[in-house]
Protein backbone atom coordinates (compact mmCIF):
# COMPACT_ATOMS: atom_id res chain seq x y z
CA UNK A 1 0.00 0.00 0.00
CA UNK A 2 1.15 3.25 -1.15
CA UNK A 3 1.71 5.36 2.52
CA UNK A 4 -0.64 7.90 1.01
CA UNK A 5 -3.23 5.96 0.60
CA UNK A 6 -4.78 6.15 3.97
CA UNK A 7 -5.70 10.19 3.74
CA UNK A 8 -8.44 12.27 3.36
CA UNK A 9 -9.56 15.98 3.25
CA UNK A 10 -12.69 16.42 3.53
CA UNK A 11 -14.64 20.02 2.01
CA UNK A 12 -16.18 20.55 5.18
CA UNK A 13 -18.65 23.89 5.06
CA UNK A 14 -20.29 22.84 8.16
CA UNK A 15 -23.93 22.02 6.53
CA UNK A 16 -25.96 18.94 6.74
CA UNK A 17 -24.06 16.93 4.24
CA UNK A 18 -20.58 17.78 4.54
CA UNK A 19 -20.96 16.37 8.16
CA UNK A 20 -22.18 13.11 6.47
CA UNK A 21 -19.21 13.63 4.64
CA UNK A 22 -17.08 14.03 7.36
CA UNK A 23 -18.27 10.97 9.06
CA UNK A 24 -18.17 9.01 5.92
CA UNK A 25 -14.54 9.86 6.03
CA UNK A 26 -13.80 8.63 9.62
CA UNK A 27 -15.52 5.82 8.85
CA UNK A 28 -13.10 4.64 6.01
CA UNK A 29 -9.91 6.58 6.11
CA UNK A 30 -7.38 6.53 9.07
CA UNK A 31 -6.45 10.07 8.80
CA UNK A 32 -8.84 12.86 7.81
CA UNK A 33 -8.22 16.52 7.72
CA UNK A 34 -11.26 19.65 7.09
CA UNK A 35 -11.30 22.34 4.50
CA UNK A 36 -13.47 25.12 4.46
CA UNK A 37 -13.73 28.28 2.20
CA UNK A 38 -13.90 31.67 3.46
CA UNK A 39 -15.50 33.54 0.33
CA UNK A 40 -17.46 36.31 2.17
CA UNK A 41 -19.96 34.06 3.01
CA UNK A 42 -21.88 34.14 6.60
CA UNK A 43 -18.72 33.71 8.06
CA UNK A 44 -19.09 33.28 11.63
CA UNK A 45 -22.04 31.27 11.74
CA UNK A 46 -20.66 28.59 9.46
CA UNK A 47 -16.94 28.70 11.07
CA UNK A 48 -18.63 28.19 14.58
CA UNK A 49 -20.78 25.25 13.14
CA UNK A 50 -17.49 24.00 11.82
CA UNK A 51 -15.56 23.83 15.12
CA UNK A 52 -18.98 22.75 16.91
CA UNK A 53 -19.30 19.60 15.05
CA UNK A 54 -15.51 18.95 15.68
CA UNK A 55 -15.20 19.43 18.65
CA UNK A 56 -18.32 17.02 19.44
CA UNK A 57 -17.11 14.31 17.25
CA UNK A 58 -13.98 14.37 18.99
CA UNK A 59 -15.68 14.38 22.09
CA UNK A 60 -18.33 11.78 21.41
CA UNK A 61 -16.94 9.09 19.18
CA UNK A 62 -13.41 7.59 20.01
CA UNK A 63 -12.99 5.32 17.45
CA UNK A 64 -12.92 8.64 15.24
CA UNK A 65 -10.64 10.73 17.69
CA UNK A 66 -7.08 9.93 16.64
CA UNK A 67 -8.08 9.93 12.82
CA UNK A 68 -9.35 13.52 13.14
CA UNK A 69 -6.55 15.64 11.99
CA UNK A 70 -6.23 19.08 11.10
CA UNK A 71 -8.66 21.85 10.20
CA UNK A 72 -7.66 24.45 7.49
CA UNK A 73 -9.44 27.87 6.17
CA UNK A 74 -8.96 29.05 3.05
CA UNK A 75 -9.83 32.70 1.93
CA UNK A 76 -11.18 32.65 -1.20
CA UNK A 77 -12.63 36.46 -0.95
CA UNK A 78 -12.04 37.37 -4.09
CA UNK A 79 -13.74 34.34 -5.81
CA UNK A 80 -16.58 34.90 -3.52
CA UNK A 81 -16.77 39.18 -4.89
CA UNK A 82 -17.84 37.88 -8.09
CA UNK A 83 -21.14 36.62 -6.83
CA UNK A 84 -22.11 40.86 -5.62
CA UNK A 85 -21.06 41.22 -9.01
CA UNK A 86 -22.83 38.99 -11.12
CA UNK A 87 -26.02 40.49 -8.77
CA UNK A 88 -26.79 43.27 -10.72
CA UNK A 89 -26.63 41.60 -14.35
CA UNK A 90 -29.44 39.05 -15.59
CA UNK A 91 -28.28 36.50 -15.34
CA UNK A 92 -28.26 36.65 -11.47
CA UNK A 93 -31.80 37.48 -11.73
CA UNK A 94 -32.49 34.14 -13.83
CA UNK A 95 -30.11 32.12 -11.19
CA UNK A 96 -32.44 33.81 -8.35
CA UNK A 97 -35.42 32.51 -10.25
CA UNK A 98 -34.28 28.52 -10.39
CA UNK A 99 -34.64 28.94 -6.50
CA UNK A 100 -30.67 29.27 -6.10
CA UNK A 101 -29.08 31.57 -3.59
CA UNK A 102 -28.16 34.92 -4.56
CA UNK A 103 -24.63 34.05 -3.51
CA UNK A 104 -24.39 31.36 -5.61
CA UNK A 105 -21.32 31.63 -8.01
CA UNK A 106 -20.61 29.70 -10.92
CA UNK A 107 -18.43 27.22 -10.75
CA UNK A 108 -17.68 27.02 -7.13
CA UNK A 109 -16.89 23.79 -6.57
CA UNK A 110 -14.46 23.58 -9.40
CA UNK A 111 -12.94 26.51 -7.54
CA UNK A 112 -12.93 24.37 -4.25
CA UNK A 113 -11.27 21.44 -6.00
CA UNK A 114 -8.21 23.14 -7.24
CA UNK A 115 -7.68 24.67 -3.55
CA UNK A 116 -8.23 21.43 -1.79
CA UNK A 117 -6.18 19.82 -4.18
CA UNK A 118 -3.60 21.74 -3.68
CA UNK A 119 -3.51 21.43 0.37
CA UNK A 120 -4.28 17.67 -0.17
CA UNK A 121 -0.64 17.35 -2.31
CA UNK A 122 0.55 19.47 0.31
CA UNK A 123 -0.44 17.53 3.15
CA UNK A 124 0.27 14.09 1.63
CA UNK A 125 -3.58 13.16 1.22
CA UNK A 126 -5.15 11.38 -1.67
CA UNK A 127 -9.19 11.65 -1.38
CA UNK A 128 -11.14 14.73 -1.56
CA UNK A 129 -14.18 14.19 -0.14
CA UNK A 130 -17.64 16.39 -0.88
CA UNK A 131 -21.15 16.52 -0.72
CA UNK A 132 -22.03 16.97 -3.85
CA UNK A 133 -25.24 16.12 -4.80
CA UNK A 134 -27.05 15.42 -8.21
CA UNK A 135 -30.64 13.99 -6.53
CA UNK A 136 -31.74 17.59 -4.97
CA UNK A 137 -29.88 20.11 -6.95
CA UNK A 138 -30.24 19.29 -10.36
CA UNK A 139 -29.56 23.60 -10.80
CA UNK A 140 -26.10 23.19 -9.75
CA UNK A 141 -24.23 21.98 -12.65
CA UNK A 142 -20.71 21.73 -11.06
CA UNK A 143 -22.53 19.30 -8.59
CA UNK A 144 -23.02 16.70 -11.28
CA UNK A 145 -20.57 13.89 -11.42
CA UNK A 146 -20.00 14.65 -15.07
CA UNK A 147 -18.52 17.60 -13.82
CA UNK A 148 -16.63 15.67 -10.80
CA UNK A 149 -14.84 13.25 -13.34
CA UNK A 150 -13.69 15.85 -15.69
CA UNK A 151 -12.11 18.10 -12.62
CA UNK A 152 -10.38 14.94 -11.06
CA UNK A 153 -9.22 13.96 -14.47
CA UNK A 154 -7.50 17.90 -14.66
CA UNK A 155 -6.81 17.64 -11.07
CA UNK A 156 -4.34 14.54 -11.71
CA UNK A 157 -3.10 15.58 -15.29
CA UNK A 158 -2.27 19.19 -13.84
CA UNK A 159 -0.84 18.50 -10.24
CA UNK A 160 1.18 15.03 -11.46
CA UNK A 161 -1.46 12.71 -8.99
CA UNK A 162 -3.68 10.66 -8.30
CA UNK A 163 -6.21 12.16 -6.70
CA UNK A 164 -10.02 10.67 -6.09
CA UNK A 165 -12.89 12.92 -5.80
CA UNK A 166 -15.22 10.99 -3.58
CA UNK A 167 -18.70 12.26 -3.59
CA UNK A 168 -20.96 9.88 -1.02
CA UNK A 169 -24.21 11.77 -1.42
CA UNK A 170 -23.86 11.97 -5.24
CA UNK A 171 -27.18 9.73 -5.32
CA UNK A 172 -29.13 10.71 -2.28
CA UNK A 173 -31.85 12.22 -1.16
CA UNK A 174 -31.63 14.46 1.51
CA UNK A 175 -33.52 11.56 3.62
CA UNK A 176 -31.59 9.25 2.60
CA UNK A 177 -28.65 11.15 3.70
CA UNK A 178 -30.21 11.65 7.45
CA UNK A 179 -29.96 7.69 7.02
CA UNK A 180 -26.19 7.54 6.43
CA UNK A 181 -25.64 9.74 9.18
CA UNK A 182 -27.31 7.64 11.43
CA UNK A 183 -26.65 4.37 9.63
CA UNK A 184 -22.40 5.93 10.40
CA UNK A 185 -22.82 7.16 14.08
CA UNK A 186 -26.18 6.21 15.25
CA UNK A 187 -28.30 8.69 17.42
CA UNK A 188 -25.45 11.01 18.42
CA UNK A 189 -24.49 11.59 15.03
CA UNK A 190 -27.69 12.80 14.07
CA UNK A 191 -27.79 14.80 17.41
CA UNK A 192 -24.91 16.25 16.01
CA UNK A 193 -26.15 16.96 12.67
CA UNK A 194 -29.35 18.55 13.81
CA UNK A 195 -28.22 21.06 16.91
CA UNK A 196 -24.57 22.10 15.27
CA UNK A 197 -24.54 21.97 11.33
CA UNK A 198 -26.00 24.94 9.93
CA UNK A 199 -27.62 25.24 6.16
CA UNK A 200 -29.90 28.41 6.58
CA UNK A 201 -28.85 30.83 3.98
CA UNK A 202 -29.99 33.91 6.56
CA UNK A 203 -27.83 32.70 9.11
CA UNK A 204 -30.40 32.04 11.44
CA UNK A 205 -29.99 30.16 14.70
CA UNK A 206 -32.94 30.96 17.13
CA UNK A 207 -35.02 28.30 17.68
CA UNK A 208 -33.84 24.67 17.49
CA UNK A 209 -36.68 23.01 15.21
CA UNK A 210 -36.84 19.06 15.24
CA UNK A 211 -34.42 19.28 12.32
CA UNK A 212 -32.25 21.86 13.20
CA UNK A 213 -31.52 25.81 13.51
CA UNK A 214 -32.96 27.76 10.57
CA UNK A 215 -35.41 30.63 9.36
CA UNK A 216 -37.75 27.32 8.16
CA UNK A 217 -38.47 29.27 5.06
CA UNK A 218 -35.45 29.71 2.72
CA UNK A 219 -34.85 27.31 0.05
CA UNK A 220 -32.20 25.70 2.19
CA UNK A 221 -34.78 25.45 5.17
CA UNK A 222 -37.39 23.97 3.02
CA UNK A 223 -35.08 21.01 1.94
CA UNK A 224 -33.57 20.52 4.87
CA UNK A 225 -36.73 20.28 6.95
CA UNK A 226 -38.82 18.05 4.05
CA UNK A 227 -35.72 15.66 3.95
CA UNK A 228 -35.48 14.91 8.07
CA UNK A 229 -39.35 14.86 7.41
CA UNK A 230 -39.17 12.45 5.31
CA UNK A 231 -36.40 10.23 7.10
CA UNK A 232 -38.54 10.57 10.43
CA UNK A 233 -41.42 9.21 9.18
CA UNK A 234 -39.75 6.10 8.36
CA UNK A 235 -37.19 5.59 10.79
CA UNK A 236 -39.31 6.55 13.68
CA UNK A 237 -43.22 5.77 12.50
CA UNK A 238 -44.28 5.25 15.67
CA UNK A 239 -43.82 9.04 16.50
CA UNK A 240 -45.53 9.92 12.70
CA UNK A 241 -48.55 12.49 12.95
ZN1 LIG B 1 -33.34 29.39 6.33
Amino acid sequence: MKPMSDGALVLFSGGQDSTACLAWALDRYARVETVGFDYGQRHSVELEARLAIRSRISREFSAWRDRLGEDHVLDIRSFGSIADTAMTTDRAIETTARGLPSTFVPGRNLVFLVYAAALADRRGLTALVGGMCETDFSGYPDCRRDTLDATERALNLGMDQGFRVETPLMHLTKAQTWGLAKALGGEPLVAITVEESHTCYLGERGALHSWGYGCGACPACDLRRAGYEAWDVQERPEFAG
